[in-house]
């Protein structure tokens, strides 16, 4: 029997296009003595997309749809497409043909000879505006000073041997960042460069405020100095404060003390301000911790319920 590669597809409001590029992902990943089965996820598209996949399954018996009940986001449609992937490798891409298909035979090559992860890294990051780079760029400077793990222009274009699939399923994390975990688990892996194609079409699902908020969780899941930092923070400002405190006195005893409401309300605002965002770094760990405890499931599929004769 020769080994199934399994490819995981996340689709979120991709309309028409996604068919034909289901087509063209599989037409791509072809190659000899290995074959192929394609999870597309569809992470509760509100437009066509779902019928779009639907039309590629019955298409073509290698296309095995997962449908959301609603949107999850990408982390969790990929996290699904790994639980219902049946192959001896998997191979995570998007869906709008930024991730080359052409790879994937190169990829199944390398895990051929023994290889457990291959990373496609982005060595040309395609056409992007300016301000996008410099922010992905901090955040990854902030990663690998946090998390002390340099996973810069890795992408979520992998393959993974069965092994790590499974062992990734097993962890208990629910909220995950793809990359960052894969990057941790440091199993044996080679990078491929890639250049990141321009959008098959439509536009990209993530807004800023939904990267920047991606970025912020991964960040504190992945390393809790934000934390230590106020410890440090507070004690710069005690030192300052010490400092103050004691000219304040001397100038007292010497008679030259100033009316001070404009220094009191510089102090209130700054401390205040100090402390507020203090409380809310605390408060951000609380609420993961919070979700993390609750355990609800990263994603649930809609049920194959069909209506009674
Ligand atoms: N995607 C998803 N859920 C979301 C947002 C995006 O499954 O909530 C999918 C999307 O369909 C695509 C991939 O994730 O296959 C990458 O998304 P996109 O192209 O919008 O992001 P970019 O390429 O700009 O990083
Ligand atoms: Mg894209």
């Amino acid at each position: 029997m020769p080994p199934i590669i399994s490819l995981v597809i996340p689709v979120f409001n991709e309309g028409a296009m996604v068919h034909d590029n289901i087509g063209q992902i599989l037409r791509a990943a072809e190659g000899a003595g290995y074959e192929l089965e394609l999870i597309a996820v569809d992470d509760g598209s509100r437009d066509n997309s779902a019928a779009e996949i639907e039309r590629a399954a019955a298409r073509d018996p290698r296309v095995r749809p997962v449908f959301f009940t609603r949107n999850f986001g990408k982390e969790a449609a990929i996290h699904a497409g790994l639980a219902h992937a049946k192959g001896d490798a998997v191979v995570v891409l998007d869906c709008d043909l930024q991730h080359p298909p052409e790879l994937i035979p190169q990829m199944v090559e390398f895990w051929r000879k023994g290889l457990c992860v291959v990373d496609a890294v982005k060595s040309d990051r395609g056409e992007e505006a300016l301000q996008d780079g410099f922010f992905a760029n901090a955040f990854y400077a902030l990663f690998s000073r946090f998390a002390g793990l340099d996973i810069r222009n890795h992408s979520d274009f992998k393959l993974l041997d069965r092994e790590v699939v499974d062992t990734y399923l097993a962890f208990p994390e629910k909220h995950r960042f793809f990359r960052g975990l894969i990057g941790w688990a440091n199993y044996p892996s080679v990078q491929i460069p890639f250049t990141v194609a321009a959008r098959a079409g439509g536009t990209s699902q993530w807004s800023k405020a939904k990267l920047l908020r991606y970025a912020i969780d991964n960040l504190t899941s992945f390393s809790s100095v934000p934390l230590k930092l106020i410890t440090y923070v507070g004690a710069a400002i005690l030192a300052l404060g010490a400092v103050i405190g004691f000219l304040s006195l001397l100038n007292w005893f010497e008679g030259r003390a100033i009316g001070g409401f404009t220094t009191v309300n510089l102090l209130i605002i700054v401390i205040g301000g100090a402390i507020m965002i203090s409380l809310g770094i605390i408060g951000h760990y609380l609420a993961r911790l919070y979700d993390e405890i609750k355990a609800r499931p990263p994603y649930l599929t809609k049920p194959n319920r069909k209506p009674p004769q």
